[in-house]
């Protein structure tokens, strides 16, 4: 499942070059996780604008087209934006030169700078239009996002802050989502592990100083998966790639049995939440 980190580096593959491009045409496949909540023909015309991230959302804000050539006027551009999530299998290409569509090709976006491609085999992914960020739709899907992880703002007190607030297992509570974005299993599992937080812990229960240091890992872990993505998934042709590495150098993650790397103890898996969790008993405390 493409992860906060997978979603960063697609978005950086794609803002440069997407940054004034000029949509010609847009085509849906089958249908996706949400209607497009607009005929896909509306969008011609307009003009991308910076691609954001929010969570694991992309934003691509379309300016309606201000020239004043009737052939545009008539595309009937209208503006607004579209939120895209990749959902499980979903990858995204920029494409100089698009082949015909394929059977899991369901939304494409042509543009005078390349075709952007969904490519989604289990459709769970999704592209809605939406007349800002801030209004219904897009509004409505981001508004239980927690903080993101790298926002200054978005202090070791303000974490500790939302924790004490929250009695659920502290894996748990990281892979809700509504405290903080970003970290999906494996990011959690690791995250927990450099803390040397058990993930049993009632998240009301962490200290501070723990909070901080839980902060700092989740931030180095994805900072280290960005990395890794960065250098591995160049040419956005395989949205999985990019877990496969960072797992090859996991501490925990996917290391049942094994020794733990800090102190060499059995590493064990438990599930919670449905979701089976990684930890070193010795090194990770209540
Ligand atoms: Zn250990």
């Amino acid at each position: 499942m493409p992860e906060l980190p997978e979603v960063e580096v697609t978005r950086r593959g794609i803002a440069a070059p997407l940054l004034g491009a000029r949509v010609l045409a847009a085509r849906l496949g089958k249908p996706l996780r949400w209607p497009l909540g607009r005929p896909a023909a509306v969008l011609a015309g307009a003009t991308v604008g910076e691609v954001a991230r929010r969570g694991k959302y992309l934003w691509l804000p379309l300016h309606a087209a201000t020239s004043r050539d009737p052939a545009e006027a008539r595309g009937g551009a209208e503006g607004g934006g579209l939120l895209l999530h990749l959902g499980m299998s979903g990858s995204l290409a920029l494409l100089p030169v698009a082949p015909a569509p394929g059977p899991h090709d369901h939304f494409d976006l042509v543009t005078d700078r390349g075709t952007l491609r969904l490519n989604d085999p289990r459709r769970f992914g999704a592209v809605v239009w939406s007349p800002s960020l801030h209004e219904a739709p897009a509004a409505t899907l981001l508004q239980r996002l927690g903080a993101e992880p790298f926002d200054p703002a978005f202090t070791p007190a303000a974490l500790h802050a939302a924790l004490q607030r929250r009695r659920a297992p502290i894996k748990a509570v990281l892979l809700a989502g509504d405290v903080v974005v970003g970290a999906g299993n494996i990011y959690a599992c690791e995250a927990l592990f450099q803390a040397g937080i058990h993930p049993g812990l009632r998240s009301d229960r962490i200290s501070r100083p723990r909070a901080a240091r839980l902060l700092a890992a989740l931030r180095g872990t994805l900072a280290r998966a960005l990395e890794v993505g960065g250098s591995t998934l160049r040419d956005f042709t395989d949205a999985h790639g990019v877990s496969g590495v960072f797992q090859a150098e996991a501490a925990v993650y996917g290391r049942a049995g094994l020794g733990c790397r800090q102190c060499g103890g059995a590493v064990r898996r438990v599930v919670q939440a449905q979701r089976s969790t990684y930890f070193c008993p010795s090194c990770q405390r209540r």
